[in-house]
């Protein structure tokens, strides 16, 4: 607990990660000033003080930071920039003053480590399928008996997890922003699944963002193990170097044979050896990179075969990630609100051959001109959110017949009836856009579309 005594630490962004991070530091020690640009910010952590166990409470104060000399460190919440073109002033002032800009995995890694404690650290990062990786990974590690703490850029931040024995795995899903506010964290078991354009505008480009990603390896020795995809060109390039680096590389994919770890016939094989099979809960190819990293990360971390393939079929899946939501009269509402590009929408297209298409919010760069090749499946579209007119253009170009429907609630209903007058088997939220517009998240949009869903369904049982 005297980690951090006599240190100062400056935390700008009260949210989730931030108070987290002001509670763990003011535990171990050190001296906190905290602060948010928006009052919720600090209204949020009037109430943590006052919860707080008054001798930590008193090391920490609420004021602007207007001056980061003599700070160990600043705390940067996620969201916040610290790149040209947007430099957050505190940032800015960080960066004058040589004062290192650091994630609260950082942080989490440096108590972990003074606490005397040997835990490992997985960190998973990719454009898409972090949350579906770690979770997985945590639940394998977690029937093969090992204490995990799973969080980060999903569930609880950094920390806010619990202190692990030496036994223990931190499985920690990593953004980009995270990664690049790393110092010491060495992660024994890495995973870099896949780079595609997301994200773009705050790392300059997809050599900065792949660079960003790539962080995700830094430090690792021969003892350690790199994890990567092969399924995209950056990543093979990557996976190409790495081969030639410091820890061992193992390459994974969808299915792709070529790969260490590879999808086929609907389970996971490594060279000729088929090591588990997969349930619905993880459909499609992009489900089975997912696996394949998270079955080598489990191997490496000493999980037996048997025990991780009787998790891999037990593992119940993610919320909002291509989620059965209901049947009705041979309608199936497909839940994929997580799909916020182009990118994660084409994995839930391809897995369905004739559907309708219930998309648009904010669209990312790029639009869902991508998509192009999934087109011939969708019977009709329907778009919602602000950029709807700008994905109807594209659907337009393509002939692809569809529908301005502005909001979920207009695009659930008329979806189910067209799906029973022409008796297409699916119909698939899966937005190739983020939510903001509309909703507080993609949590709040899938639950919306669930509910929407449900009392079509309702509706329908009563009638029969
Ligand atoms: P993340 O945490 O990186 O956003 P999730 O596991 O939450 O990823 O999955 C988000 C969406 O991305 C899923 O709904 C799916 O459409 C798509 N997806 C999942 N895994 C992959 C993958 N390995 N490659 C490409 N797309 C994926």
């Amino acid at each position: 607990p005297t980690l951090f005594a006599v240190k100062r630490f400056a935390v700008l962004g009260l949210g989730r990660n931030g108070l987290p991070a002001v509670q763990a530091l003011a535990a171990c020690g050190a001296q906190v000033q905290a602060w948010d640009d928006g009052e919720a910010g600090r209204r949020g952590l009037a109430e943590a003080l006052a919860h707080m166990p008054p001798e930590q409470a008193a090391r920490v104060t609420c004021a602007p930071l207007e001056t980061l000399e003599g700070f160990e460190a600043l705390v940067l919440s996620p969201g916040i920039p610290h790149h040209l073109p947007r430099v957050h002033p505190v940032a800015a002032l960080a960066i004058a003053a040589g004062v290192p800009i650091l994630s609260d995995a950082e942080l989490l890694y440096r108590a972990v480590r003074a606490s005397g404690s040997k835990a490992r650290f997985a960190g998973i990062t990719g454009t898409n399928g972090k949350s579906t990786t770690t979770t997985l990974l945590a639940h394998i590690l977690e029937q093969a008996g090992l204490p995990v703490a799973a969080g980060g850029n999903l569930g609880p931040a950094a920390l806010a997890l619990p202190l692990l024995p030496d036994d223990g795995v931190y499985v920690l899903e990593m953004s980009s922003y995270m990664l690049e506010r790393l110092d010491t964290l060495r992660f024994d078991a890495a995973c870099l699944l896949n780079l595609t354009p997301d994200h773009l505008d705050r790392h300059a480009g997809m050599a900065g963002y792949a660079r960003a990603k790539q962080r995700v390896f830094t430090g690792q020795t021969a003892q350690d193990v790199a994890v990567i995809g092969i399924d995209d060109t950056d990543c093979s390039g990557i996976a190409a170097q790495l081969t030639k680096g410091e820890a061992s590389c193992v390459t994974v994919s969808g299915a792709n044979p070529a790969a260490d770890y590879y999808g086929k016939d609907g389970a996971i094989w490594h060279t000729q050896t088929k090591l588990a099979a997969l349930g619905p809960t993880l459909p499609g190819t992009h489900n089975a990179q997912n696996a394949a990293a998270a079955l080598a990360m489990a191997r490496f971390l000493g999980v037996a075969d048997s025990i991780a393939a009787q998790a891999i079929a037990s593992f119940t899946g993610l919320p909002h990630r291509q989620k059965l939501v209901e049947t009705c009269n041979g309608v199936a509402f497909i839940d994929d609100s997580k799909a916020t590009n182009a990118d994660a929408s084409s994995r839930a297209l391809g897995c369905y051959d004739r559907l309708i298409w219930i998309a648009g919010g904010m669209a990312k760069e790029g639009g869902i001109e991508p998509l192009a090749p999934y087109f011939g499946r969708i019977e009709h579209a329907f778009l919602i959110g602000r950029d709807a007119a700008e994905l109807a253009a594209t659907l337009t170009q393509h002939n692809v017949p569809h529908t301005l429907a502005g909001t979920l609630e207009n695009a659930v209903p008329q979806a189910y009836n067209l799906a029973q007058q022409t008796q297409t088997p699916v119909i698939l939220l899966s937005p190739a856009c983020a939510s903001f517009d509309q909703y507080a998240g993609f949590e709040t949009r899938g639950q919306h579309f669930q509910a929407l869903a449900h009392a079509i369904c309702a509706q329908q049982m009563s009638r029969t």
